[in-house]
């Protein structure tokens, strides 16, 4: 309780402004210790930004629009391709050829018509990133290439807003939590994209599909978390996932003073575009690029 946004009905009893439907549609949620109503209400009020409406955006779009993310902006200026659609789960076989904000944002309003679904057909640029961003409490990278990926974490730690990122390739995948000033932003763990020509092509590297989901479910969770306030975050750590092996691991992360973004010293100051001849599909290399520390 406690909740300055609860009214006092009648009889002194605390009622939340939830309607009738939405106390159903909650109720597994409301009954949580660490959610409650005061939580509920919380997931309503937050505006949370997915970059990505791909294979890790999919689920992690779809677990945030059913758990009643009041806000969800979706970034994407890609169409629906036939060879998504093997882990895109927001779109549909009828959908190929078809924007995928517009195939998410059915999707995800089918779902759950209470959700507001906000969709931007572009491409995320170092021209476009801090406005997209701004409005949002919790960003979520579901981005298909490092350039992104890289523009993203700097714009992020700039404007200082939580990242809850992730990336599969082939059986692997890997999340990490972003809080600036709080912990290790992405280039304190990979300060730099690997050369272009180092990463496979995205045909020849392949991902099995289940994985975007086990990782884009993790994000949602993840954001949901920090939304809440509650539990330990993947911040200072990232988590590993070998979906061949079946097994997790996780490799602690301290935030590097000599981080060029969000170091004592930044090097980087403006938003930079790399410009990288290959790129890899989903979200990179599972074990990143240049990985510079390596601690257990
Ligand atoms: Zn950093």
């Amino acid at each position: 309780m406690g909740d300055p946004r609860a009214q006092e009905g009648l009889g002194g009893a605390l009622v939340f402004p939830f309607s009738e439907e939405e106390i159903v549609r909650y109720s597994r949620h409301i009954i949580l210790q660490e959610v409650g109503g005061v939580g509920q209400r919380k997931l309503k009020d937050a505006r949370v930004l997915v970059v990505g409406a791909g294979g890790l955006g999919s689920p992690a779009a779809f677990y945030l629009a059913a758990a009643g993310i009041g806000t969800l902006g979706i970034v994407d200026d890609d169409v629906v391709d036939l060879s998504n659609l093997q882990r895109q789960i927001l779109h549909r076989t009828e959908d190929v050829g078809k924007p995928k904000v517009d195939s998410a944002h059915r999707a995800l309003t089918a779902l759950n018509p209470g959700v507001r679904v906000v969709t931007y057909r572009e491409r995320l640029s170092a021209a476009n990133v801090m406005d997209l961003i701004r409005d949002y409490d919790v960003i979520v990278d579901g981005v298909d290439n490092f350039s992104t990926r890289y523009l993203l974490n700097d714009a992020c730690v700039m404007a200082g807003k939580p990242l809850v990122d992730a990336g599969i390739l082939r059986w692997d995948g890997m999340l990490m939590t972003i809080r600036p000033g709080e912990g290790p932003c992405y280039r304190c763990v990979f300060p730099e994209p690997p050369p272009a020509g180092v990463i496979p092509s995205c045909q020849e590297a392949g991902v099995i599909g289940a994985i975007a989901g086990v990782m884009g479910t993790l994000q949602a969770l993840e954001a949901i978390k920090l939304i809440l306030g509650v539990g330990e975050t993947l911040s200072g750590r990232l988590l590993l996932f070998d979906a061949l092996e079946g097994r997790f691991r996780q490799v602690n992360a301290a935030q590097d003073p000599d981080c060029p973004v969000c170091g004592d010293h930044p090097t980087i100051t403006e938003l930079i575009e790399y410009d990288l001849a290959c790129e890899l599909p989903e979200t990179g290399a599972a074990a990143g690029p240049t990985e510079r520390k390596n601690p257990s």
